[in-house]
């Protein structure tokens, strides 16, 4: 379909996608408190959000000239 988004992740970013989903679940649903990630997950996890923004058409900072 025309306006679906495919994004492929290597393992450990799927992983850590999966991490962030599962806490943000937990922690809206219960409270739970979320782990802040270690440095290189928040890597991937900043480089996830930055290419799923682009592909959804948004700017990842005001002078992003990557669309
Ligand atoms: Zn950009």
């Amino acid at each position: 379909m025309r306006d679906d988004i495919v994004l492929q992740l290597d393992r450990a970013t799927a992983e850590d996608l999966y991490v962030a989903l599962h806490q943000a679940g937990e922690h809206i649903a219960a409270g739970v408190a979320v782990t802040p990630p270690a440095a290189e997950e928040a890597e991937r996890l900043g480089t996830l959000l930055r290419d799923l923004g682009h592909a959804i058409g948004r700017r990842c900072s005001p002078y992003c000239d990557h669309l």
